[in-house]
């Protein structure tokens, strides 16, 4: 199970029973031998202890929250896709520099949505309204849905629903295993499963309470088996002294694992590390010994935002560097496969 043996708490909403989705797990959940609270109100999640940014953030990662999308309202989710499908917000996975951190909160629960099939409807008015064009959703915007999903069950069923849409595709991204469910369904090509993967160095380092490299890719070869388009996100990639061995050593176990032939739909992401202050001052706070390297004056640039506030990305120089090495080294490798991002 998914979140077993992390969990510390749960809470429901008493509106959630009145789904079929949130009545279901809160019976899984009560099996499980979890003790339920119910919240009194909606987007008031009291009752997680933590006194320091540490155990507040530790304490959150171990909750479980079941409730009601209320707003239908979805996000815009450029330049990948043209919205976020809120189907989950949070993951119990730890990784340290985690963009979440800086989303969720002190406390950074897992929340899952059980009126699935509201959220699907929307979708599909968002949908027609752009047909007959194609619009792309993405589930894992600001979650990674695949660590509750033996819980939830909604990507399972959001994966049918986007087989059924003409003008409908579905992508997300996940470092978790929990890819049973999705085999079997008859996908149609509507939906993109990518990885997350990294050296083994910045994995044990860095992504706590992940799986292992090897679990990822043994569940990103069944996924491809089952006929989904697919792909991996390599992100951050972390510049640290040895960086080209610990990276070539990646795509060589990557290229172990996939039996890639150019005919298959897999595309690549690679995404320097980078941070802003904000960031650093939380992971610092929950982190206080993380040597997650952000030291701006060594190796860093500043750039300057979108928004007005900027984030540290590694120098011009060593940028190339590491382009130039991810692009020869995946032509090498798995020749024709698209690079979608390379920053
Ligand atoms: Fe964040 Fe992804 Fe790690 Fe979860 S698995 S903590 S969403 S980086």
């Amino acid at each position: 199970m998914a979140v077993a043996g992390q969990l510390k708490r749960v809470f429901f909403e008493k509106e959630a029973l009145d789904y079929p989705m949130g009545r279901r797990i809160y019976q899984r959940i009560q099996d499980d031998g979890y003790e339920i609270q119910f919240l009194r109100s909606h987007n008031r999640v009291t009752g997680i202890p933590g006194n320091t940014p540490r155990e507040a953030f530790f304490q959150g990662k171990s909750t479980l929250v079941v409730g009601v999308r209320k707003t239908l309202d979805f996000a815009p989710c450029k330049p990948s896709a043209h919205y976020q499908l809120p189907l989950v917000t949070g993951c119990e996975g730890i990784c340290e520099y985690c963009y979440l951190n800086t989303q969720l909160g002190k406390k950074p629960y897992t929340r899952i949505y059980v009126n699935v099939e509201e959220i699907l409807n929307q979708a599909a008015v968002l949908i027609s309204q752009r047909q007959p064009e194609i619009t792309v959703f993405e589930a894992a915007a600001t979650s990674d849905p695949v660590s509750v999903e033996p819980y939830s069950g909604s990507l399972t069923r959001a994966i049918a629903f986007f087989a059924e849409q003409e003008y409908g595709r579905l992508r997300f991204v996940t470092k978790f295993a929990y890819v049973d469910s999705f085999l079997k369904l008859n996908h149609r090509g509507h939906t993109r499963i990518r990885y997350s993967i990294n050296s083994d160095r910045v994995i044990r380092s860095y992504e706590h309470r992940t799986p292992s490299l090897q679990q990822r890719l043994q569940a990103l070869s069944r996924v491809i088996a089952a006929g989904y388009p697919s792909g991996v996100i390599i992100a951050p990639v972390i510049l640290t002294p040895g960086w080209q061995q610990d990276y070539s050593d990646l795509l060589h176990q990557l290229a172990d694992h996939l039996d890639y032939s150019p005919k298959m739909d897999f595309a690549f992401e690679v995404i320097s590390h980078r941070f802003t202050t904000r960031a650093r001052s939380n992971i610092l706070d929950v982190f206080p010994h993380t040597d997650l390297p952000m030291d701006e004056t060594t190796d860093r640039k500043y750039k300057y935002g979108q928004f007005g506030y900027g984030k540290y990305v590694y120098t011009g120089e060593l940028l190339e560097e590491m382009k130039a090495f991810f692009r020869e080294e995946i032509n090498r490798l798995f020749p024709q496969a698209a690079i979608n991002y390379l920053i």
